[in-house]
Parts: structure tokens; C-alpha cells; sequence
């Protein structure tokens, strides 16, 4: 089976997100641990988490991801925005043990005018603080764009940062289909190619999720900008390749298209179909 979802907004709480999921045909989702900003999380309600739960055990739903705030820029010149990245990912990881056994992705971060040895060493700095051996959430690094200054654009990239972290068990990659394409990775000519690459570089072991979006832009852009399915310089043929790339089709899916929920329930539906048994 294919395991989709797409990215919900906690806002209403997690049961609601729950039955969204439910709603468009999804099987697990993708959400922000607080508003995508960066400020100060509501507490949770355990009640809701475990009403969550039950509809996870239920529905037999794949792996939860969960994603920080854009505003953590662990590898930032200033250093109070660097604290601000341990503060907020080290308080993420203590509330995502209410849902055990989850993922939780973040951006890198964007080095400014540091260069990138030195933005890799604030963020292995960042997760070798905040890490702990008794969690049971897998720390996701994203592929990304190249967009600016941005740290991890590159398999090399995040492999120096997977090197450079003591508990290694604890990390993984999350692929994100427009990003990997602007950055250049041409997945539209040479997917097998790309996955040979991922898996020389950094392992297909490390790769714990992905992100399925069209992007808006041509190929090795670094602008970042996701199109829905279908409907971007990827295009439809190319992501039904990606979910059921022999190497790839475990996997959960999330998407992250400029969609709707009734957007995202089409998308899921095609996809669905699209998928191979
Ligand atoms: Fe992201
Ligand atoms: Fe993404
Ligand atoms: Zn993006």
C-alpha cells in the first residue's frame, strides 16, 4: 500500500488532524510543531494526543512526520538565533515523545556569510546538544533547494552533517522532490541515477521520508517554490516513477503542493491509482 499524507495545520489540534487525514484518503501527515514562524508552542493536551493515537492504531497509519519552523536557523551569524535553534528544537523533541516512534524534519539552515564548513559545525554543535539517547523520535535533515545561503543542498552536505553527530542511530534524511530538482539533481532524466547517488553518498538506510511536490521552477533553479502534482517542470510522469521506484516505494509520501484539503484528496487519489500494488 501507499503511504501518503500531506501537510496538515495542528491549529484545530491532533485528533482533528487525525480525521483530516482520514477525510482526503491519507494514511499518516505531515504537520509544524508550532506555527511555521517560530513562537511559543501551545502545550499539549495529552488527551488529544492519545485520541491521535487511537486513530493512528485503528487506520494502521504509516510513520507521522513532523516538521520545525522555518525561522530555526541553527548555523545563523547571530548567536542568540543560534540559541534560539537549540531552545526550540530541544523543546520539539520533548514534546514529540507524546507521539513515540515519530519523525521530525528541519531545514539545515542557511550559513549567511560563514561558508559552509562553518554553518555544518553550528549544526552538528546544535544536534549533539539536543540529542538524546533515550528518545525515540528519528531527526530529519532536508534536501534543499540551494535557495541563498543554504546548508544542505548537496548528499555531501548532509552526509558531513550525519558524520559529525554522536548519535547517529537517531538521524536520517527526508528527500524533497522539489528541492533535490532545483538544486540540480535532474530526477526528471535520471531517477535511478539520482537514488544510486543518494545511496553512494549517504546511505538508502538514512532516508527515512520524502516530500512530494512539483516545483514551479526549472531545473537546478534554487528558488524553492512547489507546484501541485502535475503541474510543475517535474510534471505527473515523473513523481508516479518516484512512489513506485523499487528503492523508494516503502517510503511515506508527503506532500506539500499549494493545495486545499480537496486539493490534497485529489492528489492523494491519483497517486493511489498510480500506485502499483
Ligand atoms: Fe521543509
Ligand atoms: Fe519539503
Ligand atoms: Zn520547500
Amino acid at each position: 500500500m501507499l503511504n501518503i499524507g500531506c501537510h496538515l495545520s495542528v491549529s484545530k489540534g491532533y485528533k482533528a488532524m487525525g480525521e483530516e487525514a482520514l477525510n482526503i484518503g491519507a494514511n499518516t501527515f505531515q504537520f509544524f510543531t508550532r506555527n511555521p514562524r517560530g513562537s511559543k508552542a501551545k502545550e499539549i493536551d495529552p488527551k488529544d494526543v492519545e485520541a491521535l493515537l487511537e486513530i493512528v492504531k485503528e487506520n494502521k497509519f504509516a510513520i507521522i512526520l513532523a516538521h520545525a519552523p522555518y525561522t530555526l536557523n541553527a548555523c545563523s551569524a547571530d548567536e542568540g538565533t543560534r540559541e534560539f535553534a537549540v531552545n526550540i528544537m530541544a523543546d520539539d523533541l520533548r514534546r514529540m515523545e507524546y507521539l513515540p516512534n515519530s519523525l521530525y524534519n528541519f531545514h539545515p539552515g542557511s550559513h549567511v556569510k560563514q561558508g559552509t564548513r562553518v554553518g555544518i559545525e553550528y549544526i552538528v554543535n546544535m544536534l549533539n546538544t539536543v540529542l538524546k539517547p533515550e528518545q525515540t523520535t528519528t531527526v530529519l535533515l532536508e534536501t534543499m533547494s540551494g535557495k541563498g545561503t543554504e546548508v544542505g543542498r548537496t548528499f555531501e552536505e548532509l552526509k558531513q552533517i550525519l558524520d559529525g553527530v554522536t548519535l547517529s542511530s537517531r538521524m536520517g534524511v527526508c528527500l524533497d522532490t522539489c528541492h533535490i530538482y532545483d538544486a540540480g539533481y535532474d530526477i526528471v532524466n535520471d531517477l535511478d541515477g539520482v537514488v544510486d547517488e543518494f545511496d553512494r553518498i549517504i546511505g538508502l538506510d538514512k532516508l527515512y521520508a520524502i516530500h512530494l511536490n512539483d516545483s514551479k521552477n526549472p531545473f537546478e533553479s534554487h528558488k524553492d517554490r512547489h507546484e501541485k502534482i502535475g503541474e510543475g517542470s517535474i510534471g505527473i510522469d515523473v513523481i508516479i516513477k518516484v512512489i513506485n521506484h523499487p528503492k523508494l516505494r516503502h517510503l511515506p509520501f508527503f506532500l506539500e503542493t499549494p493545495n486545499e484539503l480537496e486539493g490534497y484528496a485529489h492528489e492523494i487519489k491519483i497517486l493511489r491509482e498510480a500506485y502499483v500494488e
